[in-house]
């Protein structure tokens, strides 16, 4: 397998699964994607069905990562998903809620969010390659909230790595901010920058941009662009298609709360490798540039300014770093127009597939099997409120926005998976807003907000992070 930039690359770049691991973001700044989605077939799917959760993950990471010998993948992997790490040797699980209808846990990782599913995975497959490469990483990420702690709790204490985690300064709800800054590792680094999520993510990509910087202080990334991320997501696809349906033949739904289009790219993947996934119903927020891409085919990121604070802090994206191994797909793997499309965006703020020259790309993106819709803070309480009163289950208020959605493509004869992406007890105000008590929380976590925190605050400021960084290598 191998790994090319959506953008075409310096003379045909081509990269292995470990170095697309290290690198994340493509020299011409493009997205590195497998050559090929590998096909499952239907006696493949038949065997999948009754493996567990790490040996479903090596079936499919194997595919993609055949430059690390297979034992050794086996043995990380089962390092990885463990009973101690996500409490119960399920890994994820599924919850039938009604008829057809079924929430897919994947949030019961160290930090309660689904992003550890993958995080775990990378920080096990990081260490163990820089140690077979003789090499060190300085990972440089932005977060919203999730990816950052997940990333920490993935990285902390590992040899051969250091984190530095952009976040949001004030902006992200007090629990998630506890459980990154109380973390005191030496090789974790948390700088809460004075902007949004996409100021952060913005200072990541000028600096990854800088390829002397980049070089000489091996920066790597590990925030949803990372390759690996997306596909250690497809596995709980497959489990949980396995506990929705009798037989391989059948065709589900599922619902995705999304922001960087990351979770819902990885359903995608599923699907293209063969997986009988019929609609992946995107779910946004008010932050609804996903949802506008899909109804109207115009892709227009908003500005820092017009990205508003929701009561899902994690959907709060203005523009999705993801979206552009989807479209390479639909623009039938042509790197030119890839490269158009990315250029009109810089110049112009936007494209539009409806145009004639690009129709071709949006016909794909109409067979993809996306649909989409958006939901309001009074749309979360409202189906938390419904949640609760029909099956007595807390969801969390992102879960809140796919479940919200997903009900309204909600179709007789098609079982509807929702991901539960995190647990509610990080979005505690939410929920006593919506209910009017407390979501449990689990006892490890009961004096996480008195912790000491550590953090430095910095400006949105790219020369002044690569600055600190400097000054701690
Ligand atoms: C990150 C996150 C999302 C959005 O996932 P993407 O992969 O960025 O689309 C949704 N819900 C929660 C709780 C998250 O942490």
């Amino acid at each position: 397998m191998r790994y090319i930039s959506t953008r075409g690359g310096d003379a045909g770049e081509v990269k292995t699964f470990c170095s697309a691991l290290l690198e994340g973001l493509a020299r011409d700044g493009g997205l590195f994607v497998p050559d090929h989605y590998p096909i499952i077939g239907e006696k493949e799917l038949a065997e999948w069905r009754f493996l567990d959760y790490p040996d479903l993950c090596l079936e499919i990471v194997a595919r993609y990562a055949n430059d690390i010998e297979h034992n050794e993948l086996k043995t990380l992997i089962d390092r990885t998903y463990t009973t101690q790490a996500f409490g119960s040797s399920e890994i994820t699980s599924t919850r039938s809620l009604g008829a057809e209808l079924f929430l897919l846990r994947v949030a019961n990782g160290p930090t309660l969010a689904f992003k550890d599913i993958a995080m775990q995975l990378l920080g096990n497959l990081f260490e163990f390659v820089l140690v077979r490469e003789d090499r060190v990483l300085n990972i440089l990420g932005a977060t919203s909230g999730d990816t950052g702690s997940s990333a920490e709790y993935a990285m902390r204490g590992k040899h051969r790595v250091k984190v530095f985690m952009l976040s949001p300064y004030r902006r992200m709800s007090p629990f998630q901010q506890a459980q990154m800054y109380s973390l005191a590792e030496a090789n974790i680094f948390n700088l809460a920058i004075e902007g949004t999520f996409d100021s952060c993510q913005d200072i990541v990509k000028t600096i990854g941009n800088d390829h002397l910087f980049k070089t000489q202080y091996h920066l790597g990334a590990v925030n949803s662009i990372n390759w690996a991320r997306v596909l250690a997501q497809a596995v709980y696809y497959f489990k949980g298609y396995f506990a929705a349906t009798a037989g391989n033949g059948d065709e589900i739904d599922v619902a995705v709360p999304t922001g960087n289009f990351g979770n819902i790219l990885a359903a995608y993947i599923a699907k293209r490798m063969g997986l009988p996934l019929r609609r992946l119903i995107l779910a946004t927020n008010e932050n609804d540039v996903l949802d506008e891409f899909f109804r109207t085919g115009r892709y227009r990121p908003r500005s820092v300014q017009e990205t508003r604070a929701t009561s899902s802090p994690s959907m709060d994206i203005s523009k999705a770093s993801n979206f552009e191994r989807f479209i390479f797909d639909c623009a039938d793997r042509d790197h030119n127009k890839v490269r158009q499309l990315w250029q009109t965006l810089a110049q112009y703020g936007g494209f539009d597939l409806t145009e004639p020259e690009y129709q071709e790309v949006w016909n794909r993106v109409a067979q993809s099997g996306f649909v989409s819709g958006s939901s309001t803070h009074a749309d979360r309480l409202a189906t938390i409120r419904k949640v609760y009163a029909q099956y007595g289950e807390i969801v969390d208020p992102h879960t809140a926005d796919g479940i919200k959605v997903g009900l309204e493509y909600k179709e007789e004869g098609v079982p509807l998976i929702c991901v539960e992406t995190a647990l509610p007890a990080k979005f505690a105000q939410t929920i006593k807003e919506a209910l009017d008590i407390m979501p449990p929380r689990p006892s490890a976590y009961e004096h996480l907000e008195s912790l000491p925190q550590h953090f430095d605050v910095l400006p949105a400021d790219a020369e002044e992070v690569k600055l600190f960084m400097k000054r701690h290598l």
